[in-house]
């Protein structure tokens, strides 16, 4: 066993180049902590915009970012039971994943289906608790109805417009390439539509029998969550997800009012300590997988050495599927 590891710190906050590839003194586990040795980290948008400073909470530092990680475990702190040293297991810690070894509360441990290599199994929990959550949990989705997926080829997306086909969705996928379209198509889409086509509102309520879409999964934000209530039926859902734009929205209630919408906010963080909700997403997501209707889509794959070129990557829309880090790579 190493004394040291490689680790990326933020010591202040900014854009990807503030990421530092230092060594570091492996971690011990604490009362209700485990170790991983780290195979694979999933890279979030929101780990962007925690190392910028403009995340939901305040990103206390210096730190190691990596909010969802898989691994084999290899020590285990005081009081922990039920986790097996070598057995490998997904993470939500929220924090710490990009380096060689990383700490975990026993609480935050996903099972990892044996069926998923170590990226899929980093790929999984963030974005397809958030895609059930999304379309179920808070969404209520029925079969046959249609739901909107915006940003459909990244991470959230692919997740959501799986999940909602092995749910007997239909879905309407919106992204900003035709490249990114047709994983879209691949994946199940019905209709796809480019994010800047200039009659896009239109198309999507078309796409929907002419009355419009009744969920929208509204991620982009800025002026785009008018157009998103523009496009919502009548008695419509549009579930708050994410900023991608990290632009200004402004909510008039009356226009909510005018065809009884629904406006929901959504995130995962807080869901996750909803005991209730986290069990049943985590039961139907299990069955969803062991079907193999439900395989994450791993995006490009970097060392540890690379990090902020794979966080830059994914704030410039160049990449598809779950961006990955391997630090043993
Ligand atoms: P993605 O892999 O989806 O990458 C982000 C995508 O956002 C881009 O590829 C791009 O797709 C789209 N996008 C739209 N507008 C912009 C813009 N102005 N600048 C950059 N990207 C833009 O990332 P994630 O799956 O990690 O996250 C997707 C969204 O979901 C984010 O807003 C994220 O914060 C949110 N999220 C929220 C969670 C929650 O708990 N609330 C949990 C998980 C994700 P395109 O080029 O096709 O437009």
């Amino acid at each position: 066993m190493p004394d040291t590891m490689k680790a990326i710190v933020v010591e202040r906050l900014g854009p990807p180049d503030v990421m530092e590839l230092r060594e570091l003194p492996v971690p011990q586990p604490g009362p209700g902590e485990v170790r991983l040795k780290v195979e694979a980290v999933g890279i979030n948008f929101a780990d962007a915009l925690a190392v910028a400073g403009e995340y939901l909470t305040r990103t206390r530092l210096p730190y190691t970012p990596g909010m969802e990680f898989a691994g084999v475990v290899d020590a285990l702190g005081e009081g922990v039971s039920g986790v097996q040293v070598g057995g490998r297991v997904a993470s939500l810690a929220g924090r710490g994943g990009l380096a060689e070894y990383a700490l975990s509360p026993a609480a935050a441990l996903i099972p990892v289906p044996p069926s998923f290599t170590p990226a899929q199994a980093a790929a999984f929990p963030v974005s397809y608790f958030t895609a059930y959550h999304g379309l179920k949990t808070l969404g209520h989705g029925k079969e046959g109805e249609w739901v909107l997926v915006q940003a459909a080829a990244g991470a959230l997306g692919t997740a959501s417009i799986q999940l909602a086909k092995a749910l007997g969705m239909q879905v309407v996928a919106m992204a900003s390439t035709e490249e990114k379209l047709a994983i879209a198509r691949d994946l199940g889409a019905d209709v796809t539509l480019l994010q800047d086509d200039p009659d896009r509102v239109q198309k999507v309520r078309d796409a929907a029998g002419g009355k419009g879409v009744p969920l929208i999964l509204e991620v982009v934000g800025g002026p785009r969550f008018q157009e998103s209530l523009d496009m919502a039926a009548h008695r419509g859902r549009v579930i708050v997800i994410g900023n991608a734009s990290r632009e200004q929205a402004h909510l008039r209630p009356v226009e909510l009012m005018k065809r009884n919408l629904t406006v929901t906010g959504l995130w995962l963080t807080s869901l996750m300590g909803d005991a209730e909700a986290t069990r049943e997403a985590a039961q139907a997501l299990t069955q969803l997988v062991g079907s193999g209707r439900v395989v994450p889509q791993v995006g490009p794959t970097y060392p540890l050495s690379e990090s902020a070129r794979a966080f830059q990557d994914l704030l410039d829309r160049k990449t598809t599927g779950k961006v990955i880090i391997e630090p043993g790579r």
